[in-house]
């Protein structure tokens, strides 16, 4: 791979803007924030080759398209506005222009679908597999920016979407919630909120420990995807542990956007419970775990 071809490639091909003074091309790009931006909130998150997707099988459109859109549905669990992002990308030895290209364009295309602009980035080229690497900066922009800590007993719990099967091919086409998170913010009073990447059974634990409390959901509320009823398997367990739906899960007194569907209750009592035909039991984490 040439960097400097891309990097022609990537100049010639973006767009202006006023938000962004300094473009792709310098040593840094510049961005021009004004006092309506407010807090300026920033995070980084990678996708690996055999972890998060398969290069040998899927496109590097989507591949680029999922490495921003995770970093977008970071932002929409703030509720904030994504500005800018960089991008890096480690790359086998080998790997063509025209793959870097069309994994850029993926990532341009789902960056300016938010009217975010990419204005950096980097490539390397090394003996190991593909590693791609976004940073993403995001402006509150009148919407005070929504923590893991807020959930108060009593709170409902909400999800935004139906949740199970995303291996089927969500995972990589998912559309991060961004205006829907700014508009739920807006019409309700959310006390807490995350994006569901790693399955409810380790997310929502994650929300209750930075509240402080636990949760009890029912199992006859969790809305289960078309795709989780395709897989082998409970679609319940595939619900509930598959990961990657990047749907919203949030706690607020009440909520009635017709994006909200009601899934349980915050308990002062910790620990998170699930009530499955009158019976209520422990939900165990077993959700997607990065780590492993
Ligand atoms: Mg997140």
């Amino acid at each position: 791979v040439s960097e400097s071809s891309i990097l022609d490639w990537l100049r010639s091909t973006s767009r202006a803007s006023s938000r962004v003074p300094i473009p792709i091309g310098d040593d840094l790009a510049a961005l021009k924030l004004d006092a309506n931006d407010g807090l300026i909130l920033v995070g980084v998150d990678q996708v690996l080759d055999r972890v998060h997707f398969d290069a040998r099988e899927h496109a590097p459109e989507l591949i680029g398209r999922k490495a921003v859109n995770r970093n977008l549905s970071d932002c929409a669990a703030m509720a904030c506005e994504p500005v800018a992002a960089v991008l890096s990308l480690a790359l086998p030895r080998g790997c063509g222009d025209d793959f870097v290209k069309r994994l850029i364009d993926g990532a341009r295309d789902a960056c300016s679908a938010f009217n975010c602009h990419l204005v950096g980035g980097d490539t390397g080229s090394w003996d190991g597999p593909l590693a791609v690497t976004v940073a993403v900066i995001g402006a509150s922009r009148g919407v005070e920016p929504i923590r893991r800590s807020g959930a108060k007993p009593g709170d409902h719990l909400y999800i935004t979407g139906p949740l199970g099967g995303s291996i089927l091919g969500r995972h990589l086409t998912f559309e991060p919630r961004v205006t829907l998170a700014r508009e739920l913010v807006r019409a309700c009073e959310v006390h807490a909120m995350l994006d569901l990447s790693d399955g409810l059974s380790r997310d929502l634990p994650r929300l209750c420990a930075a509240s402080n409390v636990g949760a009890t959901i029912d199992a006859s509320l969790i809305p289960i995807h078309a795709d989780a009823r395709k897989l082998p398997g409970d679609p319940l367990d595939h619900a509930l542990h598959d990961g990657e739906d990047y749907e919203l899960l949030f706690a607020a007194p009440a909520c009635d956007h017709p994006a909200a569907i009601c899934i349980g209750t915050i308990t002062a009592e910790p620990g998170v419970r699930i009530t499955r035909d009158g019976t209520t039991r422990p939900l165990e984490p077993r959700g997607w775990d990065h780590a492993l």
